[in-house]
């Protein structure tokens, strides 16, 4: 992999600041053509991506295309036909004490703002902030991860096909970033892990920079015994051994009904050989582990519990098979963190409100869930779940889907991160509200003026508050009362 040379990182940020002080990045047009232009190389250039995120951890190329280049694709066309409507000032009421005149909400490019991705996604995770910042009239930075170097370079080399100092690539790993988190930037978006989320905090609180942090955690599925048990095994299954497990949003652990455990665990199996076959070590729809340490790491966890499914490792080829452990307890050590691998713990519980407890004794941590899913096909055990729980969003009846809609926010609570993006949420996200109130200069009361006469301050102490409902209600029943 290639590597920026720290000499050069403050130079880059300087020029990608000169871009926004110029205004270039300002006018439509411009955040336009860039993203129309990010959208074509990312087309021509699909077989180098996909041959970057084989080489990197085995990615399936399917699942790469869908998750990785189809989404970021999909997110700028989204982007492109709604950024218009978005750009547009949002026109507000003005009270009639405030009148003549009248207000809008103007969302403005922040600046210059530093995206720091992750490897699991590598592709998606730095282009889909990036999209999100440009839309929104900003010069970017942004910093591949350096764990999946294949990809780091493809997209290195991709951001700089576009020529535009407005829109610069920083390339590396530790050193790199620290370099790069001393600049000054107007936002940063970093996704990864919660340890590092800390060193960019603090980083940032430095410049007094407001952060975007999307991090990950332990996202429990809950099955209902009333729960259409087939479908949701196959649902948890695709979201958990998808990428190998290696996706923030993947359940990460299962609650279930005692009453349907070893149905769910059964229906798990056979969603495994569906998808996999018999050997998921022959399929070429499985990936990998992305390093060593992560591969050592996820195997000293399959030691939990009894193996219902897989157990299977090839430490060569950092092979895991989709493993299902049961027989599991909050006190197991795959329950200390998240797996962030193949291997999906199942624990049975005698009720959903035991499965709340469950969830709640980790978020009163401050382990709050990133994603959360409930299955079941009566409404109320839903609700009992959705309402007794928090997390960063919910699926129900389903997996994964629910960032896929890019009318919803992505982001996190409480450990699993905070603010948000996907859609009109990242333009928001990297857009500062400003406020603009105008007045008209036909009136001019004197009402606001000193000297401060008893007859003013009597009038105003009346007209500038806001009435309370309560009397605004009172009038309205006595006028119905009159009629
Ligand atoms: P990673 O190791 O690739 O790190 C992410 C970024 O942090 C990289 O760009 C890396 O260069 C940088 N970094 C690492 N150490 C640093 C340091 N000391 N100082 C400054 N920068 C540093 O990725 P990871 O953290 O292993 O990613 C996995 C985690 O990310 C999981 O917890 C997962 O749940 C979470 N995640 C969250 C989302 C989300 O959208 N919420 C998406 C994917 C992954």
């Amino acid at each position: 992999m290639n590597t920026t040379p720290l000499d050069d990182i403050a130079p880059l940020v300087a020029a990608a600041r000169r871009a926004f002080d110029e205004g270039r990045t300002r006018p439509m047009a411009w955040r336009v053509a860039t993203l129309e232009r990010l959208r074509d190389l990312l087309s021509e250039r699909e077989e180098r991506l996909l041959d970057a995120l084989a080489a990197d951890f085995g990615k399936p190329r399917p699942e790469a295309w869908l998750t990785e280049i189809g989404f970021t694709i999909s997110d700028i066309n989204h982007t492109l036909a709604n950024l218009p409507g978005w750009m547009k000032p949002e026109k507000v009421p003005t009270p009639v004490a405030f009148k003549p005149g009248s207000s809008e909400i103007v969302r403005e490019p922040v600046g210059v703002v530093a995206v720091i991705a992750p490897w699991n996604y590598p592709v998606q995770l730095l282009l889909l902030p990036m999209v999100a910042a440009i839309a929104a009239g900003n010069a970017v930075v942004a910093k591949p991860s350096e764990l999946a170097p294949a990809t780091s370079d493809e997209l290195t080399s991709l951001i700089q096909e576009l020529g535009d100092a407005a829109v610069a690539v920083v390339e590396g790993g530790v050193a790199e970033t620290t370099e790069l988190l001393a600049e000054r930037f107007d936002h940063i978006i970093y996704t990864g892990n919660s340890r590092v989320a800390r060193i960019v905090m603090r980083a940032a609180a430095e410049h007094l920079t407001p952060v975007t942090l999307e991090l990950g955690g332990k996202s429990p599925a809950i099955v209902s015994r009333h729960a259409n048990v087939a479908v949701a095994a196959k649902r948890i299954a695709w979201g958990k051994f998808v990428n190998a497990g290696q996706t923030c949003i993947a359940p990460d652990y299962v609650l279930v009904e005692k009453s349907v455990h070893d149905q769910l665990v059964a229906g798990i199996g056979d969603a495994i050989r569906e998808f996999y076959g018999d050997d998921p070590q022959q399929s070429a729809d499985f990936a990998r582990i992305v390093n060593e340490p992560h591969f050592h790491r996820i195997e000293k966890l399959l030691h939990c519990g009894t193996v219902a499914h897989g157990g299977v490792t090839d430490a060569d080829t950092r092979y895991i098979a989709p493993t299902v452990l049961t027989g599991i307890t909050a006190d197991d050590p795959v329950m200390d963190e998240e797996i962030f691998g193949p291997v999906l713990p199942v624990i049975a519980v005698d009720n959903l409100d035991e499965a709340v407890r469950f969830v709640q004794a980790g978020s009163a941590k401050g382990d709050k869930p990133l994603a959360l899913y409930s299955f079941s096909e009566h409404d109320a055990d839903n609700e009992t779940v959705v309402n007794g729980t928090t997390s960063g969003g919910v699926c129900v009846n389903g997996t994964l889907m629910h960032i896929s809609n890019p009318h919803l926010p992505f982001g996190g609570v409480g450990e699993s991160g905070m603010g948000a993006y996907h859609g009109k949420f990242g333009f928001d996200t990297f857009s500062h509200k400003r406020a603009v109130h105008s007045r008209s200069t036909k009136l001019d009361p004197a009402l606001m003026y000193p000297p401060y006469t008893a007859k003013k301050v009597k009038v105003l102490r009346k007209g500038m508050v806001m009435p309370d409902p309560r009397d605004l209600a009172a009038k309205a029943r006595n006028v119905f009362r009159h009629k």
